[in-house]
């Protein structure tokens, strides 16, 4: 009974997809960078991640290099500036070759009002129809997305756009400059596309 039981659940969850460990650095100075950028924007002293919320991004250019290479170097964020600089916890190639970053955790700057409860989720790609459109890529995304949903028991309406990030419960931001900021990558219509194809792949494996 109990052994049926555990089966049960274990199958309920999506399987973990093929991720390739890809580091950036983030040692102690970067981790004491971001405790301070989560002080002022959310009063909370720490780099340690709870994930509430995972964020789709597209980098907005054309290679994965190019984006790690962006996040690796900790600059100053090219809009916003302050440190830390912008990461993501993934880069999900064209071809669907997902690769990790940074330890699911620990905070990344990738969403104003939400780093300290989102995982980010980056997409090489300049719009989100490229994305939706691209077979390889957008089925890693959902593999992916759907195992940290069962991972972190995230409900898929905090499954979001970074468009989306102003109308999230979670969103926090104590420093009044930035309380409206958001991007244009991920819009509501798309994302409600990609949240029915990741209930859609939820349902079957729990159905399996
Ligand atoms: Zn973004």
């Amino acid at each position: 009974m109990f052994a049926a039981l555990v089966a049960a659940v274990v199958l309920a969850i999506a399987p973990k997809p093929h991720v390739v460990w890809k580091p950036i650095p983030y040692g102690a100075q970067r981790k004491a960078e971001m405790a301070a950028y989560a002080e002022k924007h959310y009063g909370i002293h720490s780099w340690v991640l709870h994930p509430k919320v995972i964020v789709e991004h597209y980098t907005g250019s054309d290679s994965f290099s190019a984006a790690w290479n962006s996040f690796a170097s900790n600059a100053p964020d090219g809009e916003l500036g302050g440190l830390p600089g912008d990461c993501a916890h993934f880069i999900i190639d064209r071809d669907g070759t997902i690769y990790q970053l940074v330890h699911l955790n620990v905070m990344c700057r990738h969403t104003v009002g939400l780093n300290y409860v989102a995982i980010g989720i980056e997409h090489v790609g300049t719009s989100d129809a490229e994305i939706l459109g691209d077979p390889a890529q957008i089925r890693s995304s959902l593999e992916l997305t759907a195992w940290l949903v069962g991972r972190f028991h995230i409900k898929i309406r905090n499954v979001i756009g970074h468009n989306e990030s102003l109308s999230s419960p979670y969103h926090r931001e104590l420093y009044k400059p930035w309380a409206h900021q958001t991007h244009a990558d991920w819009k509501r219509a798309d994302m409600d596309v990609y949240r029915a194809k990741l209930r859609a792949l939820i349902d079957a494996n729990r159905r399996h």
